[in-house]
């Protein structure tokens, strides 16, 4: 097993060597990770609800499912959850799944056929690549958010496939910024294409929806795709869409079949956390508008990217900051192209924590 070592080491010469980190709080604004207080700025629990446990979801459902849905682990709570989802999403139907991870590549790879023809962002996240990979469809990566390539791809070779999807992050997770819904909706009809759009970091962040931003109703060739594991702060994943979308995936997608319910607990805790989105998004609209006021980083979310030149610049750069007491996570090749410090903004930050971290960042 000596290559092991060899790839590791290649890793460490190029600066991309990975490493856990392990807390010893729980997830939140402030954490201690070996023994130091840090301020937090790296999380995706963006309304800070990571850590609300009622005692009640716990005591009537325990913490296991026992099953897989379709055996005897469908529960009344997961049905409730899933007529709440696709209600904020304007959807018929929702079904969850056991992660965000899981959606993408069992949705996208049972949809996706022989034949079919899928179009993907290149930014999108790895978990939509996987999907794709899966798929035995052919596939074309397009310029990230760019609707005029798009466009001249599906001019020239729509016709030769039978079903066409488009894929791609709502809110792109690495940069912060939003795909043209718009446009890509017109792309949609004109084309006869499915819309397969990944909503997890714009769930709860941008609104319920990030279709919302744009005015924009799904229809039933638009698939939402959202984690309960950000904003949302437990676990776990939803498919929004048509009843017959709905029915299809619980009789085809292997990543829904054959894997251990979401525990009833959470969905109950879910729940729960969704009476707090409002009051929760607008203290966290309220921040994201001061800290890009704050730093003039171009975001249209809760992300904030800071762009430097190479990975071991970035490494420092966070070093740095950890010193000062804020966690603050480089972001390398391969997760991105460029490196990056990628800056998260939640409810729960304070101004003066906000500015203390720019401070810092400045003055390095
Ligand atoms: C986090 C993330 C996922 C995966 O969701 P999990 O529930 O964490 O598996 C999928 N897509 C995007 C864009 C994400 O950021």
């Amino acid at each position: 097993m000596e290559w092991l070592k060899e790839e590791i080491k290649e890793l460490k010469d190029k600066g991309l060597y990975r490493e856990l980190r392990t807390l010893s709080t729980p997830q939140g604004k402030k954490i201690v990770i070996n023994g130091k207080e840090l301020i937090n700025f790296s999380s995706n629990d963006y309304l800070g609800l990571a850590q609300n446990c009622s005692k009640e979801c716990f005591e009537k459902w325990g913490t296991g499912s026992g099953a897989s849905r379709l055996v005897c682990g469908n529960f009344e709570i997961h049905e409730e959850l899933e007529e709440k989802l696709a209600e904020i999403k304007k959807t018929e139907s929702s079904l969850l799944f056991s992660s965000g991870y899981m959606a993408n590549v069992g949705v996208i790879s049972i949809l996706a056929k022989e034949g079919d023809l899928i179009l993907s962002d290149e930014l999108n996240h790895a978990s939509l690549i996987d999907g794709c990979r899966l798929s035995k469809a052919k596939k074309i990566v397009y310029p990230h958010c760019n609707v005029e390539t798009l466009e001249l791809i599906l001019s020239k070779v729509r016709k030769k496939y039978r079903r066409c999807f488009i894929v791609t992050d709502t809110v792109f997770s690495m940069d912060g910024d939003i795909a043209p819904l718009k446009e890509l909706f017109k792309l949609k009809n004109e084309y006869d294409a499915v819309l397969i759009l990944d909503d997890a970091h714009g769930t709860g962040v941008v609104g319920w929806s990030t279709l919302d931003l744009f005015d924009l109703e799904p229809d039933e060739k638009t698939i939402i795709i959202g984690t309960l594991g950000k904003a949302l702060g437990t676990f776990g994943a939803f498919v929004c869409g048509s009843k017959l979308l709905r029915e299809y995936l619980i009789n085809k997608c292997r990543t829904f079949i054959f894997t251990t319910a979401l525990p009833p607990a959470i969905a109950c805790q879910t729940l729960k956390n969704l009476k707090k989105v409002p009051e929760r998004m607008r203290k966290l609209q309220k921040n994201i508008q001061f800290f890009k006021n704050l730093t003039e980083i171009n975001s249209q979310s809760a992300i904030f990217p800071l762009l430097v030149k190479t990975p071991e610049e970035a490494v420092k750069l966070s070093q740095k900051l950890y010193q000062k007491g804020f966690f603050v996570p480089a972001i390398r090749p391969p997760t991105v192209k460029q490196s990056r410090l990628r800056i998260t903004i939640t409810s729960e930050h304070t101004e003066e924590e906000m500015e203390l971290l720019w401070n810092n960042i400045k003055s390095h």
